[in-house]
């Protein structure tokens, strides 16, 4: 299956970075959660050393391999990228740092620091996602033992099992485990807390506790026929393209996806591209409400997805023996205040034979009230956390992560992991870590300008 953003051979890479300007306080460094020096990395690939840059990367973003090629770089760094404002192009950060990476992993070269001196103390993480393994790698680069509990067969969760084939491997996730693994991270997968190991247990045997168990399942649509066995969760149907050969997974000739986020993007590029006849996104408000980001919106329209706009299923129709066959549609209009409401008489019917509901995630509530019943949660479902150690309400319980910001991208869990490894360090030693780099050490409010970006200066011309 093509990838949207192929690799750049070393020529192409040099070309590109010697494209970037190598901003004073660049902006695309405060526009990435993690704070990578971005003009720093590129400038070692232009001198023709990715390894170093790859280093520069990974010391800020232990997931920098995929964050480059999961992430929206578009409107992240890119979207923050001088040149973009003057050249309507920006400098492609997400497939530099892919080289850079690529080279590294492809070598076999050291590139992480050598973890320091033991402190005797354990800390188990909970959920092996991009959350919990910033965490646990910075953690052990302090020094401290860090157990990561999974209960999945494969480690790596989102990022293995839930990023669009077309963007992403899951190979690449499982080389960035094995990298976090040299630091001496124990990863246990299949072993669920609360069934395999109770909280009480955890709580006797570490010094302190991260959660990061993301999000749960898609909430129901909650309309008649949704039970039926080609009505399934998108992110599923991701995941079984990551756990089963392609020309197994199960793909219907029309595809209907409800939702207008990201997720529902990747589901019709992905049913697309595995041979849908059609693939059509039913959504209930109209194109410019969609969550997704209009780069994937293009993408979509360029792999030929149809989209139905301001619709809302009303009833999931089977044929005799039992298997989807249709939706009931109604048109829908939203009102000053957001409100939606269907518009009398408009029904309509839909042929389709398989539906992937891409409607949200479920906070996980019930999990979190039942593993730790006293833990405060906020009222959009979250686990409450300082904002600057990622403590939660409980002594020695951290987290960060889906679960704690509700669901963002993969950098912001890899940031909030690392914010909350310094949090536990400090609780544990009294040493305070420099936290990553903030937008307000490398703002883009306030410059002298006034327009958001410092004028660009060339490293020569300092
Ligand atoms: Fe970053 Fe400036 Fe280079 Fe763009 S030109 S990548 S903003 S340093």
């Amino acid at each position: 299956m093509a990838e949207y953003k192929p690799p750049y051979s070393r020529r192409e890479a040099v070309i590109e970075a010697n494209r970037c300007l190598f901003c004073f306080d660049a902006p695309c460094i405060s526009a990435c959660p993690t704070g990578i020096d971005v003009p720093a990395f590129i400038g070692k690939i232009a001198h023709r050393n990715p390894i170093a840059a790859a280093r520069t990367i990974l010391r800020a973003n232990i997931l920098g391999s995929s964050c480059a090629q999961a992430c929206p770089t578009d409107v992240l760094c890119e979207g923050a990228c001088v040149v973009l404002s003057r050249e309507g192009d920006p400098v492609k950060i997400g497939r530099l740092q892919r080289f850079a990476t690529d080279a590294a992993y492809e070598s076999g070269a050291e590139v992480l620091p050598q973890p320091r001196e033991k402190t005797g103390r354990r800390i188990v993480v909970i959920g092996s996602g991009p959350a919990g393994l910033g965490c646990a790698s910075e953690l052990a680069i302090l020094g401290h033992e860090v157990t990561i509990l999974e209960k999945q067969d494969q480690p790596g969760g989102l990022n293995t099992y839930g990023i669009a084939y077309y963007k992403m491997k899951p190979s690449v996730s499982l080389k960035e485990i094995r990298l976090i693994e040299s630091l001496g991270v124990e990863i246990q997968c299949g072993v669920e807390v609360g069934r395999d190991i109770s909280t009480d247990k955890m709580m006797r045997d570490y010094n302190a506790v991260f959660i990061g168990i993301g999000l749960g399942n898609c909430p129901p649509m909650r309309v008649p026929g949704e039970e039926l066995p080609e009505v399934i969760d998108a992110l599923d149907f991701i995941a079984q393209i990551h756990t089963t050969p392609l020309h197994k997974v199960p793909v219907g000739n029309e595809v209907a996806v409800i939702g207008g986020g990201n997720t529902a993007i990747d589901a019709i590029t992905q049913a697309k591209r595995l041979g849908a006849a059609r693939a059509t996104i039913i959504y209930r408000r109209d194109a410019e409400s969609m969550p997704a980001y209009n780069f994937e919106y293009e993408l979509a329209k360029m792999d030929r997805g149809d989209f139905l706009f301001n619709t809302v299923v009303k009833t999931v129709k089977s044929d005799s023996s039992g298997h989807v066959s249709g939706l009931i549609l109604m048109k829908s209009e939203t009102d000053p205040q957001g409100r939606i409401s269907t518009i009398e008489g408009s029904e309509f019917e839909f042929p389709c034979d398989m539906v992937l509901k891409a409607i949200g995630s479920e906070k996980r509530v019930e999990l979190l009230r039942t593993l730790f019943p006293s833990i405060e949660i906020n009222s959009g479902g979250s686990v409450a956390c300082d904002a600057e150690s990622g403590q939660a309400s409980l002594a020695k319980v951290f987290s960060g992560g889906d679960c704690a910001n509700g669901g963002r991208e993969v950098v912001n869990a890899v940031a909030e992991g690392k914010r909350a490894a310094f949090g536990i360090h400090a609780f544990l030693t009294g040493e305070q870590i420099e936290p990553p780099m903030q937008p307000s050490r490398y703002g883009v409010a306030g410059t002298p300008n006034g327009s958001g970006f410092h004028e660009p200066v060339r490293v020569a011309e300092r």
